[in-house]
């Protein structure tokens, strides 16, 4: 007698098993995909752990959904010595997500696919008022103009907003660039607005710079980082996010990394927090035209303003260079500081910020070796973000999720 005792399966159990597990893989198939790490079938074979048959089962079913398209044409990739594999890509005529940007001048509706790919776009300017339901309104049929004229199938909708959000409720703590009342339900008032238009599926809110930074980590200058810090200067103020392992580090109640009112200028100028010299009024658009002597103007945003001003002028104008200088040296202090704390093994800047990063990276790199633990921090990389819309980008990513995590379940339900 053997050792074997297990009862063998049944070709009816095998199959069901072989089903199951195919299941469990369709989320992780389809994230590998959609992030660009499984350009070929036999590389999500690898990747995933299964059998070729599972993995073939896996693309098939995907592909079947609308969400990804296999080619029929095995071919070997550029460059590659191994065996030709067939090629996986997203489906460019498949489901999109409606994904919604409010920043202090007004707003940016978006259709974005599988891939991060932006399918069409609409901004617009207006006054954001103190009532937030009138620009999600705004952006919301801006948003539903698009898929009207574009006639793909929208799966969710997701919206970043220019403040902390507190989870699990979904409220914008502190909307000062906005003028929003502290504590507004943005999720629940952006969730009405989408349902009134009769769009499909569930809605989401989240704070502008962690889309931005869970974007570039799937999709930008963040992929394949462990431990990725994102600091960036949007229109107005500074935010900051950490990407642990894949996931968006938020803290206990979606208020981690609120990295604008470090203290970086103890003797600068007040801080709407009640403190003063913070990162927030220190190192954003509004530093940056002030300490070169520049009165903003009120046609173009103040982030535009700036990058103009450094871009232009920097190489020329003295007062333009000592204002960079100043503020590279303060956001590389606040870096400093964070790199002290978080021990990141990138550092990804967005905004003015990496207009900064890209003017003179040797000062910063500088600045933040010189203030960090024992100089090592200096050799932390520090790159620039590299995505149009990262905010809208990551939006997206929050409506993508839960087709990530269950395509079948999801696509079932809208
Ligand atoms: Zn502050």
């Amino acid at each position: 007698m053997s050792g074997n005792a297990a009862p063998r399966a049944t070709g009816e159990g095998n199959t069901r098993a072989r089903l199951d597990r195919g299941r469990g893989a369709l989320g992780p198939a389809l994230e590998l995909v959609h992030t660009g790490r499984a350009p070929t079938r036999a590389v999500l074979t690898t990747a995933l752990g299964v059998t070729r048959a599972t993995a073939g089962a896996v693309a098939a079913e995907l592909e079947a959904l609308g969400l990804i398209r296999v080619d029929a044409h095995p071919g070997a990739a550029a460059g590659s010595q191994g065996r030709p594999s067939h090629r996986l890509e997203v489906a460019e005529d498949g489901p999109v997500v409606l994904a919604a940007q409010v920043h202090a001048d007004g707003y940016r509706a978006a259709l974005v696919g599988l891939g991060g790919r932006i399918v069409a776009t609409a901004p617009g300017c207006e006054t954001v008022e103190a009532d937030p339901a009138k620009v999600l309104g705004s952006v919301v049929e801006a948003g539903a103009d698009l898929l009207r004229a574009t006639g793909l199938r929208c799966v969710g909708a997701g919206l970043a907003v220019p403040a902390a959000v507190a989870e699990p409720e979904g409220l914008a703590l502190n909307p000062m660039h906005v003028d929003w009342p502290a504590g507004s339900p943005v999720r629940e008032i952006f969730a009405e607005r989408v349902r009134a238009a009769g769009i499909e599926g569930p809605a989401f809110a989240a704070n502008d710079v962690n889309l931005a930074a869970l974007a570039e980590h799937r999709h930008g200058a963040g992929r394949g980082a462990r431990h990725l810090l994102c600091v960036a200067t949007g229109h107005r103020g500074v935010g900051g996010a950490l990407v642990l392992d894949g996931r968006l580090h938020t803290g206990s109640s979606g208020l981690a990394l609120e990295v604008g009112h470090l203290t970086v200028n103890p003797e600068g100028r007040p801080c709407h927090c009640g403190s003063r010299g913070c990162l927030d009024v220190e190192a954003d658009p509004l530093a940056l035209l002030t300490a070169a002597g520049r009165d903003p103007g009120p046609e173009l945003s103040l982030l535009q303003q700036a990058n103009d001003l450094i871009r232009a002028h920097h190489a020329e104008d003295p007062a333009v260079r000592a204002a960079t200088e100043a503020l590279i040296d303060r956001l590389g202090l606040g870096l400093a500081g964070l790199v002290n704390i978080l021990n990141p093994d990138r550092i990804i800047l967005g905004g003015l910020h990496r207009t900064l990063l890209d003017t003179d990276p040797d000062r910063l790199s500088a600045v933040v070796a010189d203030r960090s633990l024992w100089g090592r921090s200096g050799g932390v990389p520090i790159l620039p973000c590299t995505l149009d819309h990262n905010s809208l980008v990551g939006a997206a990513e929050l409506a993508w999720q839960p087709v990530l995590d269950d395509p079948l379940t999801a696509l079932a339900g809208v």
